[in-house]
């Protein structure tokens, strides 16, 4: 068995070179080459020294999770599937757009949340992904958009972590991987650029302000604790009045000094006039701004999209009250890769009555 290089951020890569006494900037050069460069091969870092190559290429390796297929939408939205073994594949979705190129990553197969609406939560947990397979996603989507567009040029100029799974209850290997965007000598992105959402997990979002802030989208979906509980569960461990104290104290150290809001649009459901009001009590509780998403149904789902109407009539209660608000624009649902259409696929470990068990009454998340 190799080290997969992958797996490690600067440091780690630093500490694992200490081991095998190579000095620091040779784990830089070799961290540029893996991710600036997009290269597997040892052999091929011209700059690194023949006997140290020797022994990379005897301990070490650079392996991706396995690329399986991807798809092209009409709207040039594109997903790629990943096989992360055992009977798990997981999908990132590459968005382009006029002023940049968006990748959204999976951080877990599947999520053991369970909101209500969300296709990757009724399909259950399986496992977090290790760092090689969040990163890999990154690595290997980068690569490929470059070989095709025959380009040197970055492509992926924002990373959004709102693929499957919750990237907070996948932590330590979250923020190693945030590491490695952020890393002038891997992926470079400034911290406005990377965002991760979260359904709330609050203690989570303490460490990621102090640990790695970067801008945070939170997941609110409703504005009263009784709607929440029921589309996001993790409401009953972490209600409302917490979640925006949470959001309170993550702002003064992040990037950007608001909180995105999503909020799925779910006919009948949570997008009333009233529903709007409410909502407007509160965002005075915090900087925020809100992101209106379609609801984008899968097979089995109990909801139904809000009308075009219903959805600008909502965002101009929003709007007229000086709440900065957008309504996404649905991208990539011929090839089911819009919001919350992710399954890849996943072999539900849980049994759900367990999942709730836990979800309910755990001290952690
Ligand atoms: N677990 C994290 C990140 C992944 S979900 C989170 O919940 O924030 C990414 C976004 O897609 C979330 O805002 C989620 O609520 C939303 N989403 C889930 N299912 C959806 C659906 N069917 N239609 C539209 N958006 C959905
Ligand atoms: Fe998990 Fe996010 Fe889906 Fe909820 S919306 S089940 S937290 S992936």
């Amino acid at each position: 068995m190799t080290v997969n290089l992958l797996d490690f951020d600067a440091a780690g890569l630093t500490a694992f070179f200490a081991e095998q006494g190579e000095k620091p900037f040779r784990a830089r050069q070799v961290l540029h080459w893996i991710h600036r460069s997009g290269l597997a091969d040892f052999d091929a870092m011209s700059d690194i020294a023949k006997s140290l190559r020797e022994k990379l290429r005897k301990i070490a390796s650079v392996i991706p999770p396995a690329f399986v297929s991807d798809s092209l939408s009409d709207d040039g939205t594109r997903k790629f599937l990943f096989d992360v073994g055992g009977g798990n594949a997981v999908e990132t979705v590459f968005i382009p757009e006029d002023d940049r190129g968006t990748l959204c990553i999976s951080t877990q197969a599947g999520c053991a949340l369970d909101c209500s609406f969300c296709a990757t939560g009724k399909q259950g947990f399986n496992r977090n992904l290790t760092v090689a397979e969040i990163i890999g996603q990154l690595w290997q989507v980068g690569r490929t958009l470059a070989a095709d567009a025959g380009s040197t040029e970055r492509i992926i100029s924002n990373v959004v972590l709102m693929g499957m799974g919750e990237p907070l209850a996948n932590f330590e290997n979250t923020v190693t991987a945030l590491h490695l965007m952020l890393d002038d000598h891997a992926y470079g992105l400034s911290r406005r650029r990377v965002t991760v959402s979260t359904s709330g997990l609050v203690p989570a979002m303490d460490r990621l302000g102090a640990e790695c802030p970067v801008a945070l989208a939170v997941s609110l979906h409703a504005p009263n604790d009784r709607l929440r509980d029921q589309l996001v569960p993790i409401n009953r461990k972490y209600p409302l009045r917490e979640l925006i104290a949470a959001c309170n104290r993550y702002l003064p150290n992040a990037p950007r000094d608001f909180v995105t809001f999503e909020y799925v649009m779910l006919d009948g459901v949570n997008d009333t006039d009233a529903h709007a009001d409410e909502l407007l009590e509160l965002t005075r509780k915090v900087p925020c701004k809100i992101n209106l998403i379609p609801f984008n149904p899968f097979p089995g789902s109990p909801y139904r999209r809000s009308p075009a109407h219903r959805t600008r009539r909502f965002a101009e209660i929003l709007m007229n009250a000086g709440v900065v608000t957008t309504t996404r624009k649905t991208r990539g649902d011929d090839i089911d890769a819009a919001c919350g259409q992710l399954a890849g696929q996943v072999l539900d470990k849980t049994r759900r009555i367990a999942r709730r068990v836990f979800e309910l009454h755990e001290v952690r998340p």
